[in-house]
C-alpha cells in the first residue's frame, strides 16, 4: 500500500506523488495574528505538524511555508480598538505564537512569510490579473476578480454555479457561501484604514487576505507544488479564491493535494473567537494542564472528523501520554534476562502503524498498533520473558515512531509555581460535594488535580496535597 490522502478537490483518497521524487512542497495557512490563537487554531496546526513529522517519518525532505496574515480586516479593527500600530499589535501576537508552537512541540516551518513584507508581489500580480482581463477597478479604487472571467471557480468548494451573482461584489474578505461574488483584491482607502496603506497603480489602498496566500505561496514555494492545507472554512472563500488568482496569473496548475482539517468544537460548536467560547493555551496552562496533554489531545482524532473540546479528554490524554512514557523509561532501564528478541512484534507494531498512517493519516489504527506493542511489552517484561536486546529494539521503535507523535520527551510547558490558592478552592470545592453526598463530583475534582500532578491526601486533619 501506498501513501494516500483525502484531497478536498477530488472528495476522494488519492495515491500521494509528490512533483519531485522524494521531496514535499507544503504551504500551510497560518494565523491571524490580531490576538492570541485559540486551541481551535491549534488543531489545524497541529495536523498540519502530524502531517509533516508522518512524510518525514516515510522519507520525504518536506519544505513548509506558513505565512502569517499581519494585515486584513481584522488586525486593522482590533488595532484601532486598542488604539496602537498595526505592527505594534501584529507583534505581540507574531511573538506568542512562535512560543506556543514551541510549548506544543511543533517543528517550526522553514518559512514564516508576512503579508506586510509581500505588498509590491501583490500589487504585481493583481496587476498582471488585470492585464490579462481577469480583474477590473471598481469606482471606489478597489480592484475585484471578476469571477466569471475563471470557468473552474467553485471547484473547490463544489459551488452551485447558479448560485454565483454575475457582477455582484463582495468586500469582506470573509462570507458565506450565500454570498459568492466578485471578490476583493485590492481594497481601496477607506478612513477606517488609518495609516494602514500602501501607493499602487490604482491608488492608496491594501490588499485583500486572499492575494496574500497566492503570492507568498508562488514566491517561496513556486507557482506549482505539492501540498495546501487549511482548516475547512478555509474551502471557501479563501482556497477557492487562492485558486483563482494563482491559475489565471501563472496559467500554470496551483496545488496538487488540498488537505482539510475538520473543527474543533465545544459542546458542538465551533470553537471561535465570535462565539466567545474559545480556550487559549495560556488558558489551559493556568488551569494547570501539561502541554503534552494537549498535544496528545488534538493529534490523535481523525483530522477529518470533529472533534468535541472537554476537559476529560485532556485527563485521558494524560493518561494516555503516561503510559507510553513509562513504557519507554522501563526499556530503557530493562534488564531482565529473558530470550525473547521481539523481532515478530516489532516487525508487526512498525508495519501497522505505517499501514494505518498511510491510509489518510489513520491516527486511531497507528495508535492501536503501538498500543498494542505497549501491552504485549509491558507483559514480556514482568514475566522477564524480554530480552535486553528486545527492550533496546523496542526502545528504538518507540523513538522512531515519536518522530511522528512527538510526545515523550516534550515539556509540561507548566511554571514550576503552584497556584496554592486554586488548589485550595479544589479541595473546598471537593469537600463540599462530599458533604452533599456528590461523590461524582468530589471524585471528578480528584482526578482533574492528579492530571494536573496533584496528589490529594486525606488525613485526620483535613485534606493536604502534594505534587505528584
Ligand atoms: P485564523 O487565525 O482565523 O486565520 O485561523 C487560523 C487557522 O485555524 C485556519 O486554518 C482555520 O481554518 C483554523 N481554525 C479556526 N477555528 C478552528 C476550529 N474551531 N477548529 C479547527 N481549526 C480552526
Ligand atoms: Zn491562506
Amino acid at each position: 500500500m501506498s501513501l494516500r490522502f483525502y484531497n478536498t478537490i477530488t472528495r476522494q483518497k488519492e495515491t500521494f506523488q509528490p512533483l519531485e521524487e522524494g521531496k514535499v512542497q507544503m504551504y500551510t495557512c497560518g494565523p491571524t495574528v490580531y490576538d492570541y490563537a485559540h486551541i481551535g487554531n491549534y488543531r489545524t496546526f497541529m495536523f498540519e505538524d502530524l502531517l509533516r513529522r508522518y512524510l518525514e517519518y516515510r522519507g520525504y525532505e518536506v519544505t513548509q511555508a506558513m505565512n502569517l496574515t499581519d494585515v486584513d480586516d481584522n488586525t486593522i479593527r482590533r488595532s484601532k480598538e486598542r488604539n496602537i500600530s498595526l505592527t505594534e499589535l501584529t507583534d505581540e501576537f507574531k511573538s506568542a505564537f512562535h512560543a506556543d508552537l514551541k510549548t506544543l512541540n511543533m517543528q517550526p516551518a522553514h518559512q514564516y512569510p508576512e503579508a506586510t513584507n509581500y505588498v509590491s508581489e501583490m500589487i504585481e500580480m493583481i496587476s498582471d490579473l488585470q492585464q490579462k482581463g481577469y480583474a477590473y477597478k471598481a469606482p471606489d479604487g478597489s480592484v475585484y476578480f471578476n469571477i466569471e472571467k475563471y470557468g473552474q471557480y467553485g471547484k473547490l468548494a463544489h459551488l452551485n454555479p447558479d448560485e454565483m451573482v454575475s457582477g455582484g461584489r463582495v468586500a469582506d474578505d470573509s462570507y458565506e457561501k450565500e454570498g459568492v461574488r466578485d471578490f476583493a483584491l485590492w481594497k481601496g482607502y477607506k478612513p477606517e484604514d488609518g495609516d494602514v496603506h500602501w501607493d499602487s497603480p490604482w491608488g492608496k489602498g491594501r490588499p485583500g487576505w486572499h492575494i496574500e496566500c497566492s503570492v507568498m505561496s508562488t514566491e517561496l514555494l513556486g507557482p506549482h507544488f505539492d501540498i495546501h492545507c487549511g482548516g475547512v472554512d478555509n474551502i471557501f472563500p479563501h482556497h477557492e479564491n487562492e485558486i483563482a488568482q494563482s491559475v489565471c496569473a501563472t496559467g500554470q496548475d496551483f496545488v496538487n493535494y488540498w488537505l482539510h482539517s475538520e473543527y474543533l468544537l465545544v459542546d458542538n460548536k465551533k470553537m471561535s473567537k465570535s462565539l466567545n467560547n474559545f480556550y487559549t493555551l495560556r488558558d489551559l496552562q493556568d488551569q494547570g494542564y501539561p502541554a503534552e496533554a494537549i498535544r496528545w489531545m488534538l493529534i490523535t482524532t481523525h483530522y477529518r472528523q470533529k472533534l468535541n473540546f472537554s476537559v476529560s479528554r485532556l485527563e485521558e490524554s494524560q493518561k494516555a501520554v503516561n503510559r507510553m512514557r513509562e513504557f519507554y523509561t522501563k526499556l530503557a532501564s530493562y534488564e531482565g534476562g529473558g530470550q525473547e528478541d521481539a523481532e515478530s512484534q516489532i516487525k508487526t507494531a512498525q508495519s501497522q502503524f505505517i499501514l494505518a498512517m498511510d491510509d489518510d493519516l489513520n491516527i486511531s489504527g497507528g495508535l492501536a498498533a503501538v498500543f498494542e506493542l505497549v501491552r504485549w511489552g509491558n507483559r514480556a517484561m514482568v514475566e522477564g520473558a524480554l530480552s535486553v536486546r528486545g527492550a533496546s529494539a523496542i526502545h528504538d521503535l518507540m523513538q522512531s515512531i515519536d518522530h511522528v507523535l512527538a510526545v515523550l520527551d516534550m515539556d509540561s510547558g507548566l511554571s514550576t509555581e503552584v497556584d496554592e490558592a486554586y488548589i485550595e478552592s479544589k479541595i473546598e470545592a471537593r469537600k463540599q460535594a462530599r458533604a452533599n453526598k456528590d461523590f461524582a463530583a468530589s471524585d471528578a475534582i480528584r482526578d482533574e488535580l492528579a492530571a494536573q500532578g496533584i496528589e490529594l491526601i486525606d488525613t485526620a486533619q483535613g485534606t493536604k496535597w502534594k505534587l505528584k
